[in-house]
Parts: C-alpha cells; sequence; structure tokens
C-alpha cells in the first residue's frame, strides 16, 4: 500500500512499531530491538514506564488543553517550579515552555536578545557559536548550527553564526595537542569578538558535549571556564543547549554541570519529558530575567502549545521518576562500564579511531586510517553504514556527523536508556562489535 508519510528517507522501507517496554522496542513482525541510543536520545528511562502513563491519563480525565494566555496549569506551576529546584545554584531559573529542541534555542536567542534591547542596547543582535554543532532545524537554531549537510539548502536565509572552533580534540581543527594548545579553542572567542565587535553580539551559545554533529566531543577542564570569564567580561550572555545533554543523560542534572559553570540562558528538550510528550523549555535565569521584569514585563515568543498541561504532566512525572529512583546514579555506574566495554572491545578493530563519553552519552568515531585520523571518504557514508547493521540485528543507535567531506569525522553515538540492566549492556556490545567488524570486512 503506498504510504504518505514523509520519511526521512522518501524509498526506504521502516519497520512499524507495535509497542515498547524498557530498553527494548518490538515490530509488527516480532523482532526485537535494543534502544541503543533511547531513540534520538530522547526516551531515557525506558518505554511504558506505569507510573508516567498514569500520570498522563489522570492529567487527560481533567483538561488536556489551555491557552497560555488565558489559563495557567497545576502540572505547568509545578514543571517551572521543579525544574528550577533542579538546576539552581544561587541563581533562580524561570521556565518559557515550547515544543521541541529547536524551539528552545530560538527562544534563547529571542530572549538574549530582549535581555539587551530592555536596557537599551539594540545593537546587540549577533550570536556567537561554535563549528560544529547542532542547536536545531528553525533558521534561527540553524543560523546558530555549525552542522554543513543541515545548512547547505538554506544558506541564503542564515544569519553567519558559527564563527569558532569547538573543543574537538581527536580532531583539532587549530592542529594542536592538548594540554600544549592551553585551550587556544576557548581563547578564539576571544579574537572573534574582537573581530565583531561586543557591542554587537548579544550571546555565545555551546552545547556543554557536542552531540549530533560531532558524536560527543567532550571539552577539556577548564574549557567552559575560560569561555565564561571571557563572556562576562564582554557582556556577552552564555547560552548552554542542553536539550541533549540535559536532565540527567551525562551522570549529572546538566551537562555543564561538569564544569564549575552557570549558565544564562538554558535549553532543554528531548529528555526533559522521556519522549513521552513533546515539550521542551528555555530557563531564564533571575539576571537575565529581572529587565525583562522591569521594561516589557513579557517574553516576546510563544506557541501555542507551550506549557501544555498534558505534555507538562508527562515531564514532571519524568523528573519526579528519575529523582525518587536515584537514576543519575544508575547512569554513572552503567555508562562508566558500558564506555569500558566498549573501549576495550574496540582496541582491535581498524575503522574505530576513539570511543569517548560522560555517563550514558558515548560516541564511537569512524576513521579510515586510525594513525592519519583520517575520516572516510562521504560516499561511503560510514555511521548509517553502521547503524544500518545494527539495525538488522536488533540494535538501534544514532548516526551524528557534519558531513563535510575529510574536515569532521563521523561517530555513532550509544545512549541507552537510564535503567539499562549489565546483562543488557554486555548484548549491546556485542551487537555493536559484530556489526562494526561486519561493516570493516566489506570494506575491505
Ligand atoms: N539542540 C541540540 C543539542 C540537539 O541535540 C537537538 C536535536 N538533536 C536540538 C537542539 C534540536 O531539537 P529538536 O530536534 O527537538 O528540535
Amino acid at each position: 500500500m503506498k504510504s504518505y508519510l514523509i520519511k526521512p528517507n522518501l524509498t526506504e522501507s521502516y519497520p512499524v512499531v507495535t509497542h515498547g517496554k524498557g530498553i527494548y522496542l518490538y515490530d509488527d513482525k516480532g523482532k526485537q530491538y535494543i534502544d541503543g541510543s533511547s531513540g534520538a536520545v530522547t526516551a531515557s528511562i525506558g518505554h511504558a514506564i506505569p507510573e508516567i502513563i498514569d500520570a498522563m491519563h489522570s492529567q487527560a480525565k481533567h483538561v488536556s488543553f489551555v491557552y497560555r494566555s488565558q489559563f495557567t496549569s497545576d502540572p505547568a506551576e509545578k514543571l517551572a517550579s521543579k525544574l528550577n529546584q533542579l538546576v539552581c545554584d544561587k541563581e533562580d531559573y524561570w521556565s518559557f515552555f515550547v515544543n521541541s529542541g529547536s524551539e528552545a534555542t530560538e527562544t534563547a536567542l529571542k530572549v538574549a536578545l530582549q535581555y539587551w534591547q530592555e536596557q537599551g542596547e539594540n545593537k546587540k543582535q549577533k550570536i556567537l557559536s561554535r563549528w560544529v554543532s547542532y542547536h536545531g532545524i528553525t533558521i534561527g537554531a540553524l543560523s546558530m548550527s555549525g552542522h554543513v549537510s543541515r545548512r547547505e539548502r538554506f544558506v541564503a536565509l542564515l544569519e553567519d553564526y558559527p564563527t569558532v572552533s569547538a573543543p574537538y580534540c581527536y580532531q583539532c581543527s587549530l592542529q594542536l595537542i592538548h594540554p600544549t594548545c592551553q585551550l587556544a579553542c576557548a581563547k578564539e572567542l576571544e579574537t572573534a569578538i574582537l573581530r565583531e565587535g561586543a557591542e554587537n553580539i548579544a550571546a555565545f551559545i555551546a552545547e556543554p558535549i557536542v552531540g549530533a554533529a560531532g558524536g560527543v566531543i567532550i571539552p577539556p577542564q577548564g574549557y567552559y571556564e575560560q569561555i565564561k570569564e571571557i563572556c562576562d567580561r564582554n557582556q556577552i550572555l552564555f547560552i548552554s543547549d542542553e536539550v541533549m545533554t540535559g536532565i540527567g543523560r551525562t551522570g549529572k542534572m546538566l551537562g555543564l554541570d561538569h564544569w564549575s559553570v552557570k549558565a544564562d540562558i538554558i535549553a532543554l528538550g528531548k529528555g526533559m519529558s522521556a519522549g513521552y510528550a513533546p515539550i521542551a523549555a528555555t530557563l531564564v535565569s533571575e539576571k537575565v530575567m529581572t529587565p525583562i521584569l522591569k521594561g516589557s514585563n513579557s517574553i516576546m515568543s510563544g506557541h501555542t502549545y507551550s506549557a501544555n498541561p498534558q505534555s507538562a504532566a508527562a515531564a514532571l512525572a519524568v523528573l519526579t521518576y528519575i529523582e525518587d529512583h536515584s537514576l543519575l546514579d544508575l547512569v554513572k555506574t552503567n555508562g562508566e562500564y558500558l564506555l569500558d566495554e566498549l573501549k576495550n572491545a574496540s582496541k582491535s578493530i581498524d575503522i574505530i579511531g576513539e570511543v569517548r563519553g560522560k555517563g550514558l552519552l558515548i560516541g564511537v568515531e569512524f576513521v579510515s586510517n586510525k594513525d592519519t585520523r583520517m575520516p572516510f571518504s562521504k560516499d561511503i557514508s560510514i555511521t548509517n553504514y553502521v547503524v544500518q547493521k545494527a539495525k538488522e540485528k536488533g540494535l538501534l543507535i544514532y548516526p551524528s556527523s557534519a558531513g563535510k567531506e575529510g574536515a569532521y569525522g563521523d561517530a555513532v553515538i550509544i545512549s541507552p536508556p537510564f535503567i539499562i540492566e549489565k546483562h543488557e549492556i554486555d548484548q549491546l556490545v556485542k551487537l555493536f562489535i559484530e556489526a562494526v567488524l561486519e561493516v570493516e570486512s566489506e570494506l575491505s
């Protein structure tokens, strides 16, 4: 039967999912898949958890939709308080709810501009960001993204934002080696600010750990402390895009918590509702809220489904579940075990260049030559090749690549639900290594 659903690849046939349970998904042929990437690093507490279903059911019986200019709701208010409790340190954070990570970063951009406008700084309009990075698919979010293949069709519409190198030590674009580099990639931010003029820059945005564009790029210690110092000294806001790293994925509540730095604005998505409902958030610090409260007293953004009570009830139940079951501890122990097993199993595989990770966010980078770290030719599409092979074996993993030949490495992300058990990790590693070895042998 002809399908009218626009899927990522229009000619490929996709398995039809019937149900999920814990770390597993099942299709209509009865095949079982390990959800080794929590979808797109989203289903972080696993599928069909009864507590979340009950909370959603109970909310649906009361009310599913209200419009945000007419009503507030209990779940939305409680969710904002819970998020503040989870992320605040010395300063409170207010929540602006949206529906996707792209909307969360796009809202962050707008809030940053508004913050300066409220203080009469109307020229501060630019956002600085990095190659490589991914902040979302809408035009504003894509403008901030250092992701060649997702940008190239729309370049004429995009602002020319990304300017600074990512702290990508394995494929350093500055051709330097850490620690002798003395964090030259962080210092590049200062150079970019001097070039553009601090009076024209509203904010700098970064994923604490680069995800979809680079396969888990973890900066060295000290990197974000330098970045934040440069931002503060130049009166530039720091936006942390925690859409992938937030809500426990790396073993801490926020990815940035691995450094001793707090962001002015935080974007959350994905794991915030663990896939149970579409909801994301832009968290705005008290510092940024203050001139807005004194000035126009409103944030110039919003969507019909913003602060939707049904989605808020799902996200609130997910956050409560993570706390009640101490899942962050599980992320740490499971993450260390999975990383060690993957590193050991990869040692003898020529096409695996590096295995790296924090918590349950792990990247495996493929290279055609381990000594030179040369990426594969784009024609081979190595990450999709491995992802496809793993899927045939019943393992789902997530491809990541900024897609510019020779410039960036190609990696897959392995990021199973937090609740994965040790024997399931062993099975995941076994299937992954089998898939990679088959690809390696077919390539040679
Ligand atoms: N920021 C980051 C760091 C992401 O990883 C993503 C999604 N991969 C986005 C933003 C965009 O989120 P969404 O796909 O929900 O719009």
